[in-house]
């Protein structure tokens, strides 16, 4: 697996993406998602340039972290338990996955203590997926009215994990879908809310996300290699 030209590989793919939809290639940020991966691995990316990493599973990332000496920005990415929040405060700077009040409350608990609030990202299920995170999207405006007033978050957008299709193309409705939704909260002009972020878009379907308005891409397999 050559890290460096994996991810020199994505880069070049990002640009022709921005290019294609017209949009500025600054506009959309590589999250290299960690998880299973050593921290050998993770430091060989960020030697390479790679400056956020994307992690799931509380305790791998505890035991990991620590042995990535660059200079990383970390984002929480998986599904959360609200007993697991605490080990996360000031260790993340974005957590893609809040996707109930219990949660954002917990969070909103635990950052209290920090001198700056947490952004965080709603995880819509669009697929009406029962194996899957994500708040239901006809309740995603209640959700997000409730964030609002927790004063030691900031909500910054939504993210989504669509379901899997061969075809990336089949995907994109559910892309689109997301964008609406935020557009949709965006006009609710919820106080500290902001609408800036949609993080969508994988290993297989990247390129498609950001023809739909990806600002953060979360990719694992086309960095690291398959998980085993
Ligand atoms: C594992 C994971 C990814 C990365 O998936 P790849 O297909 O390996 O690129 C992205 N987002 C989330 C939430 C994940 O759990």
């Amino acid at each position: 697996m050559n890290i460096a030209a994996n991810l020199q590989q994505i880069r070049a793919e990002i640009a022709a993406a921005c290019l294609r939809a017209a949009r500025d290639p600054e506009a959309v940020r590589l999250v290299a998602v960690s998880k299973t991966k050593s921290a050998a691995a993770i430091s060989e990316a960020a030697t390479a340039g790679q400056r956020i990493f994307g992690e799931s599973y509380v305790q791998e990332f505890l035991d990991k972290s620590p042995e990535v000496r660059q200079a990383v920005e970390w984002h929480f990415v998986g599904h959360l338990q609200s007993n697991k929040v605490k080990y996360l405060r000031d260790r993340v700077t974005l957590i893609h996955s809040v996707d109930r009040l219990s949660l954002a409350r917990e969070i909103d608990r635990q950052w209290a203590r920090c001198e700056h609030p947490l952004a965080v990202l709603m995880q819509v299920n669009l697929g009406d997926e029962d194996s899957k995170s994500g708040i239901a999207p006809d309740q995603a405006a209640d959700l997000a009215r409730a964030i609002a007033a927790l004063p030691h978050l900031r909500l910054r957008g939504l993210m989504t994990l669509p379901p899997y299709f061969d075809d990336p193309e089949e995907v994109r409705p559910f892309f689109r879908r997301l964008r609406l939704l935020a557009d949709e909260i965006a006009a609710l002009a919820l106080p500290g809310v902001r609408m800036e972020e949609l993080s969508m878009g994988m290993s297989h379907d990247f390129t498609v996300a950001i023809e739909e308005g990806a600002t953060l891409v979360r990719i694992g397999t086309a960095i690291f290699g398959s998980r085993s």
